[in-house]
C-alpha cells in the first residue's frame, strides 16, 4: 500500500495501535533487545576509540547543512560530472516517476529479472512490487533482505532488515521457501549462522551469474568527480555492481556531498555508528563506466519524493542530513520495544518518527511525531548531530495546527488558554482542582481520572493537589491576608 506521494506501507494501522501488538509478541521484544544491545555496545566501543570523534560529527554536520543550502548547484554538477564519465542521468520527482524510469531502463535491456543491493530509496517508492507488476523480478541480494523476501515480510530495521526474527525462525524460512525462489536450502540446515550464509551464498550465486541487470540505492555521491558508492558488509553488493551489464542506482537527492574529499569524514563516522565497525568491509565506487570493467551502461535516478519540500521548512530540513547508520534506532527505548514495523514506514525508529511524515506530509502520519519518549538518545547518538528531538517537537505542533485544534489536546489547551488569562477563573479552577482532587486521591495521589483524562493516569500516578494554591498561601504568609 502506498499513500498519495508513494511511500509505502504507511500508517497501516497508526503507530499506537500497532505497536501495542508488537508490544505483546515477546519473542519479537527478546529479538530486538538482544540485537539493538549487542550493536549499541559495539558502536560505544569503537566510538571512543577515536579523539576526534566529536570534531567527526561536528564535521559531518556542517557539510550536510552546507550541502543542503546548496543542493540545487551540487545536484546539477553531480548531474555534469556523472555525464562526462559515461552515465545518464534521470530526475524522478516522485515515487511513480522513478518506478517508470527504471521498469523502462529494464525492458529495454529485455530482461526480466534483476539483481538487488540492499536499497532504501527502492523500497520507499515500492520498486519490487512496481517490476513484478510488469513481469519483472527483483530478486535481492543483501542476507537480511532476502530473509524478508522470502518470508514475504516488511524490513524493520534501517540496516538489519531482518532484526526482527532470530536463527531459528531464519533456518525454517529458508528450508520453506528458498526452493521457490531458486537454489533450495539443504534439507538439513541447522540454524548455525555458517550454514545460513553459506545456503544463502549458494541461493545467490546462480544469481550473480546469471543477471544482466542489478539495481542498487547509493550512500554518497560526489558532485565534484560524479562517483557514487555503495557499503556493505557481505560483498554481494560488490558482485551486483561489477557482473551485470547494466547498473542502475536509485538515490535520494540528499545523498550527494560537494566532494570526494568529503568522504573521508563520512566514511569513518558510518561504520562506528551502524555496525560498531572500525571500516566497513566492502566499499564500492564507481565513476560513470569504464570499457572492460564492470556494467557497460550505468544510469542514475535522482528522486525528490517529498525531499525539496522537506528542504523547505527551517527545523525540518536538518532531517535530510541522515546517513542511514540506525543508531538513534538502536538506542530508542520505543524502537527497541516496538520494532520497525509499527512505524508503517520503510523508514522506522526515530528518523522514521521524523522523515516519513516530512515526505508524506503530516496529515498522512499524524501519529507518528508522537511516537517517541523526547529521551534524547538518538540526539546522543547521531553521528551527523540531527536533533531529532527538536525536529518532533516542531512536527507535533504541526500535527495539531493541522487538525485545526478540533482534538481533545487542541479543545483542552484553548480552554486552558481562557482560564489562564484570567486571574479570577484561574482562582475559581485552582480551588475546584483541589476540591475535585482531594476527593478523587488516596494516599496523596490520584489513581485514575474520569472521562477523557484517564488517558493520562492509566500509565501514571498523578499527585493530589495542595489544600492551596500558592497565590492563597503568598496573601496568607506575605501579605497579610486571608485569601
Ligand atoms: S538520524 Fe542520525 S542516527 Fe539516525 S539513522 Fe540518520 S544519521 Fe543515523
Amino acid at each position: 500500500m502506498t499513500n498519495d506521494r508513494g511511500v509505502v506501507w504507511l500508517d497501516t494501522p497508526a503507530f499506537p495501535e500497532a505497536a501495542r501488538t508488537a508490544l505483546a509478541d515477546t519473542q519479537l521484544r527478546a529479538n530486538l533487545k538482544r540485537a539493538t544491545s549487542t550493536i549499541r555496545d559495539k558502536r560505544l566501543t569503537v566510538a571512543a576509540e577515536l579523539d576526534d570523534w566529536e570534531q567527526l560529527r561536528e564535521s559531518a554536520a556542517a557539510i550536510k547543512q552546507h550541502t543542503a543550502r546548496h543542493l540545487d548547484r551540487y545536484l546539477v554538477q553531480l548531474e555534469e560530472a556523472v555525464t562526462a564519465a559515461g552515465g545518464t542521468v534521470h530526475w524522478a520527482a516522485d515515487a511513480a516517476e522513478a518506478n517508470r524510469i527504471v521498469t523502462e531502463l529494464v525492458q529495454a535491456t529485455g530482461e526480466s529479472e534483476v539483481v538487488k543491493v540492499k536499497s532504501m530509496a527502492t523500497q520507499e517508492i515500492g520498486l519490487n512490487e512496481h517490476l513484478a507488476e510488469h513481469g519483472i523480478t527483483a530478486y535481492e541480494t543483501d542476507l537480511a533482505e532476502l530473509i524478508v523476501q522470502l518470508g514475504d515480510d516488511r524490513p524493520s530495521h534501517i540496516l538489519v532488515p531482518a532484526i526482527h526474527k532470530n536463527r531459528t525462525e531464519i533456518r525454517d524460512l529458508f528450508r520453506a521457501e528458498m526452493g521457490h525462489w531458486g537454489q533450495p536450502a539443504p534439507e538439513d540446515l541447522t540454524d548455525e549462522p555458517r550454514e545460513l550464509a553459506e545456503a544463502a551464498r549458494r541461493h545467490l550465486r546462480q544469481k550473480f551469474l546469471t543477471a544482466k541487470v542489478a539495481v542498487s540505492g547509493a550512500n554518497f555521491a560526489c558532485a565534484d568527480t560524479g562517483t557514487v558508492l555503495v557499503v556493505e558488509s557481505e560483498g554481494n553488493g560488490r558482485m551486483c555492481l561489477t557482473l551485470p551489464e547494466t547498473l542502475i542506482t536509485v538515490m535520494g537527492i540528499e545523498k550527494v556531498l560537494p566532494t570526494w574529499s568529503d568522504l573521508e569524514v563520512f566514511l569513518q563516522l558510518l561504520p562506528r555508528s551502524s555496525t560498531g565497525e572500525r571500516m566497513n568491509p566492502y566499499t564500492s565506487a564507481w565513476t560513470g563506466v569504464t570499457e572492460g570493467d564492470g556494467p557497460s551502461a550505468f544510469h542514475l535516478v535522482l528522486l525528490d519524493n517529498g525531499r525539496t519540500d522537506t528542504l523547505a521548512d527551517p527545523v525540518g530540513r536538518q532531517t535530510l542530513g541522515c546517513i542511514r547508520c540506525s543508531a538513534c534506532l538502536n538506542v530508542c527505548p520505543v524502537f527497541e520495544r516496538t520494532g520497525g514495523h509499527a512505524y508503517g514506514s520503510v523508514y522506522p525508529g526515530p528518523i522514521g518518527a521524523v522523515l516519513t511524515p516530512q515526505l508524506v506530509g503530516v496529515e498522512q502520519a499524524a501519529s507518528l511525531p508522537f511516537a517517541s519518549t523526547l529521551c534524547g538518545a538518538c540526539y546522543d547518538a547521531c553521528p551527523v548531530k540531527i536533533n531529532i528531538p527538536e525536529v518532533l517537537a516542531h512536527l507535533r505542533a504541526k500535527v495539531v495546527e493541522a487538525k485545526d485544534g478540533h482534538t481533545v489536546e487542541g479543545l483542552a489547551m484553548k480552554a486552558a488558554g481562557k482560564v489562564l488569562d484570567s486571574p479570577r477563573l484561574l482562582g475559581a479552577a485552582q480551588k475546584a482542582a483541589a476540591l475535585g482532587g482531594r476527593a478523587l486521591a488516596r494516599d496523596g495521589k490520584i489513581g485514575r481520572l474520569p472521562g477523557p483524562l484517564h488517558g493520562w493516569t492509566d500509565t501514571r500516578d498523578t499527585p493530589a493537589p495542595p489544600a492551596e494554591s500558592f497565590r492563597t498561601w503568598w496573601r496568607k504568609n506575605r501579605e497579610g491576608g486571608s485569601s
